[in-house]
């Protein structure tokens, strides 16, 4: 039996940067990993480049995690984007913010972090236990952890197994097993920062088209449930692009989503027409909409999929035809048939339930000892960044909480 005063179940960077907090404040630390290397995760982040957190004032950073922003305050406020930056540039590794606020290393490289958390882990003499899969955590005076390799027990633990996505990279929710068998309750966890798939998809022709900051409006028996501006891009197969991946959260199967491509009203597209009409009725119709500056790949789909021909002129188009132009770019819904599964969303809508862990320490509220950090939560962040901040702002958090019960 292997003891410790302190045990990091997985190796993500939750865990990792709790350790090394940990392991700066003199704590006998230890992180289990089952993997044969630690941060999997960290290696496919930003495609390889990893978008490791994002510039802006922590306030509106805290808006990027749909309604559970709250939960972060503390850990975000005690950690924020901007101390993250200079712990890598004080350990040698400069970040970098794009012009879109999201923040790289100088490299662009994920293995570059991930090197640096291995360094700094033999710094701190973090012990890194990997290929060593927890099996099962009971509780009594310590936590006993029956592992792969054999027993280990320790005061405190850090669950920080992270989600159900990518599963090859290791999170598979074996994490949720262990915080339920502790009494933990769980908000089933489903894949988010995902594209979604829509009935008779229109799209396929259009692959690669974005569009800018356009309105979404989600609905889930015809009640509008959520709305928002954001970026969307047309696959072959899917509608993705941020504006989509943010919203997925909120979205299941069934429900319907509208994507209005022109920022403006039907009411407004219908006086647009007339106006247009009275004066260049002999204009063809393609002609009136690309004064919306949509792409000509756009409109010719558009009226295909209206029926209506791109040889006629804008004054042969009868209401009926104006009012499908009309709804087809403002307000048409789209059902969702479904939403892209654990192999390909980017991170996990649900997790261990917040109400039962102390957002001041990341300890629960329920086993003293236990503490939580990053996706394994019911923590979702925006894409851009805003995941793996979380997920080493909390798991700080819960190094500096322990370091204070010592
Ligand atoms: C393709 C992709 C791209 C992404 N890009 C970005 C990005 O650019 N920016 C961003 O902010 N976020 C990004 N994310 C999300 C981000 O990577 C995760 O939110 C973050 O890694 C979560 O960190 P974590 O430490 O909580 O968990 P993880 O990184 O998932 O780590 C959990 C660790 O626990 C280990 N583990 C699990 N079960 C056990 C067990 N039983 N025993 C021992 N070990 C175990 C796993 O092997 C794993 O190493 C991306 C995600 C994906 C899938």
């Amino acid at each position: 039996m292997k003891t410790y005063e302190y045990i990091v179940v997985g190796g993500g960077p939750a865990g990792i940067f709790s350790a090394i907090y940990a392991g700066s404040f003199g704590i006998k630390t230890a992180i289990l990993e089952k993997k044969n290397r630690m941060g999997k995760k960290i290696l496919v982040a930003g495609s390889g480049q990893c978008n490791i957190t994002h510039t802006g004032e922590v306030k509106k950073f805290l808006t990027k995690y749909g309604d559970h922003g709250k939960f972060l305050r503390t850990a975000i406020y005690k950690y924020s984007p901007q101390d993250l930056q200079s712990f890598f540039k004080d350990n040698g590794l400069e970040l970098v913010p794009r012009e879109d606020g999201k923040v790289f290393p100088i490299t662009k490289r994920s293995v570059d972090v991930v090197e640096l958390l291995y360094t700094l882990c033999k710094k701190y003499n973090i012990d890194i236990i990997e290929e060593c899969k927890v099996l099962s955590i009971t509780h009594k005076d310590d936590f006993s952890l029956n592992t792969s390799l054999g027993e280990f027990s320790s005061k405190n633990i850090l669950l920080s197994t992270g989600g159900i996505t990518f599963p090859q990279t290791g999170s598979n929710g074996q994490g949720y097993r262990f915080a339920k068998t502790l009494g933990h309750k769980i908000v089933e966890p489903k894949p988010c920062l995902t594209p979604i798939y829509i009935r008779d998809y229109p799209f396929t022709e259009l692959a690669g088209i974005s569009f800018k900051d356009i309105s979404i409006n989600i609905f889930d028996a015809n009640k509008k449930i959520s709305t928002s501006n954001g970026d969307i891009l047309f696959t072959h197969k899917n509608l993705s692009g941020p504006g989509i991946l943010d919203n997925s959260r909120y979205m299941k199967k069934g429900n319907k989503i509208s994507l209005n491509f022109i920022n403006t009203t039907l009411e407004q597209f219908k006086e647009n027409f007339i106006e247009y009409t009275h004066i260049h009725g002999k204009n063809l119709t393609k002609t009136f909409l690309s004064t919306y500056k949509l792409p000509e790949r756009f409109i010719k789909n558009m009226l295909f999929e209206t029926k209506i021909c791109e040889c006629l002129k804008i004054s042969s188009l009868n209401k009926k035809m104006r009012d499908n132009l009309g709804n087809f770019l403002t307000n048409y819904q789209y059902e969702i048939t479904k939403l892209g599964g654990i192999d390909i969303g980017m991170a996990t809508n649900g997790g261990i339930n917040l109400k039962e862990i102390n957002p001041k320490t990341m300890e629960s509220k329920l086993v003293k000892g236990l503490y939580f950090a990053g996706e394994i939560m019911d923590i979702d962040g925006d894409t851009g960044g805003y995941n793996i901040q979380a997920a080493i702002s909390t798991g700080i958090l819960a190094a500096r909480s322990i370091a204070k019960t010592k």
